[in-house]
């Protein structure tokens, strides 16, 4: 059931805290990617995941969290977590 769009990229710019911010916006959807989860995008390529948004402010948003890594952060935790587990598990004998 996975049909993909190949995407035609734009790079446009968008404020950010001050600073320009080159993100990429796709012209079959309309939907902006975040740069930072798909970087290929700058370059025309097509990401395998990524972060889309509808409109520029969820863009901005989300770049702005990036900065915190919220989830990133609570990712590796999880994977810390998850190995700790694996060990003990390996440990056992
Ligand atoms: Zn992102």
């Amino acid at each position: 059931m996975t049909s993909r769009w190949i995407p035609r990229w734009e790079v446009r710019k968008i404020k950010l805290n001050q600073r320009e911010e080159e993100v990429c916006f796709d012209l079959e959807t309309k939907m902006f990617a975040c740069p930072r989860c798909s970087p290929i995008c700058l370059k025309g390529g097509i990401p395998d995941s990524g972060s889309y948004f509808f409109n520029e402010k969820d863009l901005t948003e989300h770049l702005l969290a990036h900065k915190y890594s919220l989830w990133t952060k609570r990712r590796v935790q999880e994977r810390e977590q998850e190995e700790e587990e694996e060990e003990t598990e390996g440990n056992e004998d």
